[in-house]
């Protein structure tokens, strides 16, 4: 599979080129970053490990596409909406890990989803995916009386929260009750709050140094607490989840997958 690289200068679009690298049965097709930024015409081998691979980063998505069969994009809201829309219309796969979109993001993502597959997670790594699954299954197996609250923590360089794996795993535990998260959950406290809605979903998040991603899910009751907790301590899972879910997308029919598709959880 000829895999091309959003972003191929960011923090996990150089961990990207470098698991594309590494992967049988995965090449490296090329790499786009902003038109103006300094990394356009470097060697993306030298981008992602000081080492030339003879493919070099450029500033054309259309051309990356052409060349692709799927395009890894982890980047920003806007760029990932755009790039979409390209992919319907190149008839190129496209795995998204980008996080923040909004509802106007996510009805374009539909759409193009019509067109060609799309894998989109707010996190590619294998354990937060079985994370996922458990909660979904913890929560239906706990009654009501378990008060569901989500804790994340991330570095202090991260820009939206709750992180789009706090909003997933909100959702696998509104999914696991049958409850719709967007008319269940609070987001967050602050002052005289009143006592716990029941039935709600709480967040909390936390910022700060280079902690990669942290995320527990806790069922509290009166008398006992379970608690799920996946910690991740290197970038890398993410990429090598977004690279399995590319080579996963050869001869996918059209649709919008998840990374529990591609793990078959
Ligand atoms: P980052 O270091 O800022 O990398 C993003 C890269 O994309 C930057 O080099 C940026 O360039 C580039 N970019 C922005 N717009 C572009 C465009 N139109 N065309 C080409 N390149 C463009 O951020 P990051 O830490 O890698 O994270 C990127 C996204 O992935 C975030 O949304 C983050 O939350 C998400 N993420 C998801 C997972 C997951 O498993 N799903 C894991 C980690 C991170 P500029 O610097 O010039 O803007």
């Amino acid at each position: 599979m000829r895999i091309g690289i959003v972003g191929c200068a960011g923090r996990m679009g150089r961990m990207l080129v470098k698991e594309t690298l590494a992967t049988p049965g995965a090449e490296l097709a090329g790499g786009i970053e902003r038109a103006g930024s300094p990394a356009v015409g470097i060697d993306l081998g030298v981008l992602a490990e000081g080492t030339m691979v003879g493919v070099v980063a450029t500033d054309s998505a259309a051309d990356l596409f052409a060349v692709s069969d799927v395009v890894i994009d982890f980047s920003t809201p806007g760029a990932t909406v755009a790039h979409a829309a390209l992919a319907a219309k190149s008839d190129t796969a496209l795995v998204i890990g980008t996080t923040g979109m909004g509802p106007a993001d996510l009805a374009v993502l539909h759409a193009a989803a019509a067109e060609v597959p799309i894998v989109f997670s707010p996190n590619m790594s294998v354990g937060v995916t079985l994370l996922t699954a458990l909660t979904e299954r913890v929560a239906a197996i706990l009654g009501e009386d378990y008060d569901i609250e989500i804790v994340e923590m991330h570095h202090r360089h991260k820009v939206d929260a709750p992180s789009g794996t706090a909003l997933g795993l909100g959702r696998a535990a509104a999914a696991g009750r049958g409850i719709s998260l967007e008319a269940m959950s609070t987001r967050v406290r602050d002052g005289h709050t009143g006592p716990r809605v029941p039935g709600s979903i709480g967040f909390a998040t936390l910022r700060g140094g280079d902690v990669v991603g942290d995320h527990s899910v806790i069922f509290a009751a009166e008398g006992e607490r379970v608690e799920l907790t996946h910690k991740a301590s290197s970038r890398a899972v993410f990429a090598k989840g977004a690279v399995r879910a590319a080579l996963w997308c050869e001869g996918r029919p059209a649709g919008l997958w998840t990374m529990r598709d591609v793990l078959g959880l």
